[in-house]
């Protein structure tokens, strides 16, 4: 959430914080700024409300001069979307300049003592206040009665802060360097032959740089042309990042890109990690846990948004396959819990970005009780990766657009396999492993198939929000039972957050218990139907739905041709075994989204108030 780029070399910043800043995009998109310091002692201050990928064109012929600069792109927590409250956030000087992610939480005090000590503010967010603590104590003299250096003044600052930062400082009198800082927000810095790239997120280094370090919490870096001074010295290492996927390719969006990749992000899922004639899976980032899974007695499946359906889905698996008790929670929630653990739970933390900032503070509570910790994410050496005590890469690929698609696919995958792995390493029969491996090794084909159903899914979209009395629908249910409940809230969900309709996702035996008093002809529902275990259970609640004159659009089984006389409309999924039903029934849930929405003409890969990544609790 919220991007940030710095600079520090012998080329010219600007362009290279331009094209940062707009690879960062996705992660906040409100306004932006930069700040470069030119030879001549001048600065290059430019902050705008708006996207920069759509005002790139107002910077042509503009003679921006400066080797050291920093830029961000913002997703508002504090102060309104304002020219005021862009970054970056100087002091009453300005001669320091922050860009900051993340949220300063004790910013009202500190705030309110520097006005009392005759600072002048001109913006409404959090983040200024660091830019007047540095100010005080750079002009205050360290014990010894020496000048304070910039990284000494932002040391000092950063005492008195409570809250999380990813942090780039810059100062008029010390020209040629950025000082960078953080504490539970992503910051690497990319290394290239003297010149330095830091940011938020490699998306924004890959074009410049194949090196990286990562920063640390609580570890302040300092940057200057042909050094980098970090607390704890250490190597860069190779980045593993593959720029290239960050292009949308000939397709009109990257939401539509990323759903026609859901193949692939099974495909790359399973790849090599299927052994059939054993029924097992290989999972090396589980290994060095291997001898433990067989004492675990509990588990804990944690996360927030899609990937807490993707949560939900898994319970049902290690349930079932692995004979594990497993509950889930939202990080925001478990976090403030008392959960009742022993020395059998372990827990796993689902993130696609790994940066997520609620479940990495569920984790590290979890670390500090003692508990066992795997991670499920899609970001390689992201701080739940470093942090977790084993897990799995669901190696989905770069996700650009908002709202997730891929990675939750990608994410089921993850869980089906390591419900396989821990059922093996438990009570599984080899046959029932072969079963599932058997079945997955065959998913990507069928979720090709899904996708062959396009054209038929964006006209019933286009029916259902441009038709219905001439101006379509706007309130929708989407109901699912055991594996398809969780399916159905993520694809009210993906309808929600793309298309600002309102949708909720159902457990079909939960409708008759009050939401149904809201059915009539004007709001559709979406039931998700395959034929599992709990078909006919799924038949009785759509009878409900159709004698209250609702409509129904079904998901169900390629064959089943009973369906069609109880639903309006009908979208196919192949057979598959019920744990996989999930993953195959996800697909045209993400594409009716897609194409509601843009029938509906949104931004679907930047859709209003949200950014992808959260690192804000
Ligand atoms: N809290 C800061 C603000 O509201 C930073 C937000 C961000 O991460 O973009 O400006």
């Amino acid at each position: 959430m919220c991007g940030i780029i710095g600079y520090v070399g012998k080329k010219q910043a600007f362009p290279i914080l331009l094209t940062g800043l707009k690879r960062l995009e996705y992660r906040g998109y409100d306004s932006y700024g930069f700040s470069i310091f030119d030879e001549k002692g001048g600065i290059f201050l430019n902050k705008k409300v708006g996207k920069i990928s759509e005002a790139e064109k107002d910077f042509l012929g503009m003679d921006i001069q400066g080797t050291v600069g920093q830029a961000h792109t913002r997703w508002a927590t504090t102060g309104k979307v304002t020219e005021a409250n862009a970054h970056p956030h100087f002091d009453c000087a300005k001669e320091i300049f922050v860009v900051h992610n993340g949220i300063i939480e004790n910013y009202g005090e500190l705030k309110n003592k520097l006005i009392n000590e005759g600072h002048q503010f001109s913006s409404e967010t959090d983040t200024e206040v660091l830019a007047h603590l540095i100010e005080k104590f750079l002009k205050e003299k360290n014990k010894k009665g020496e000048k304070r250096k910039l990284e000494e003044a932002v040391k000092e600052a950063l005492k008195l802060v409570k809250g999380t930062y990813g942090l780039l400082v810059m100062s008029k009198s010390e020209p040629e360097k950025i000082v960078a800082a953080r504490l539970s927000s992503p910051l690497l810095i990319g290394v290239n032959n003297g010149e330095y790239i830091v940011a938020s997120d490699p998306i924004a280094i890959a074009p410049f740089a194949s090196n990286i370090v990562y920063l640390n919490d609580y570890e302040i870096a300092v940057i200057t042309p042909g050094n980098l001074s970090l607390e704890k010295e250490r190597a860069p290492e190779k980045m593993e990042y593959e720029s290239e996927e960050a292009e949308k390719g000939s397709y009109e969006h990257f939401m539509l890109k990323e759903i026609m990749e859901e193949p692939a992000a099974i495909e790359s899922a399973i790849k090599g990690r299927l052994i059939s004639q054993d029924g097992e899976v290989k999972l090396g980032g589980l290994d060095s846990i291997a001898g433990r899974i067989k004492d675990i007695q509990n588990l804990i499946l944690v996360a927030c948004g899609t990937a807490n359906y993707a949560a939900r889905t898994g319970k049902y698996m290690f349930e079932e396959y692995a004979g594990i008790s497993a509950e889930t929670d939202l990080a925001s929630e478990f976090r403030y819990r008392k959960p009742i653990l022993s020395k059998n739970t372990a827990a796993i933390f689902i993130s696609q970005s790994g940066e997520t900032a609620d479940t990495l503070a569920a984790l590290r509570e979890m670390k500090r009780k003692g508990v066992l910790t795997i991670g499920v994410t899609n970001a390689i050496g992201s701080s739940q990766s470093r942090e977790t005590d084993a897990g799995v890469y669901i190696r989905s690929g770069s996700e650009i657009a908002v709202a997730s698609t891929k990675a939750f696919i990608g994410q089921l995958t993850a869980l089906a396999l390591m419900s396989v792995y821990f059922g093996r390493k438990r009570e599984m029969a080899m046959v029932m492993g072969k079963r599932i491996v058997d079945e997955l090794s065959v998913l990507p084909d069928l979720a090709q198939k899904v996708l062959k159903n396009s054209s038929h899914i964006e006209q019933i979209a286009k029916k259902y929000v441009l038709a219905g009395e001439g101006k379509g629908f706007r309130n929708f249910w989407f109901i699912g039972r055991k594996y398809n409940y969780p399916v159905a809230m993520e694809g009210a969900l993906k309808l929600k957050e793309c298309s600002y309709l309102h949708a909720e996702g159902i457990a079909g035996g939960e409708l008759k218990h009050g939401s149904l008093a809201l059915i009539d002809e004007q709001f559709p529902t979406v039931a998700i139907c395959p034929s599992d275990s709990v078909y006919e259970k799924m038949v009785s609640n759509i009878e409900e739905v159709r004698a209250r004159k609702g409509r129904i659009l079904a998901i169900a089984t390629e064959g089943n041709e009973e369906i069609k006389k109880l639903a309006e409309d009908v979208i196919y999924i192949p057979k598959t075994l019920e744990m996989l039903t999930p993953i195959l029934a996800a697909i045209p849930l993400h594409l009716l989204a897609y194409y509601m929405a843009t029938a509906l003409g949104r931004d679907v890969d930047r859709p209003r108030n949200l950014a992808k990544s959260v690192t804000v609790e």
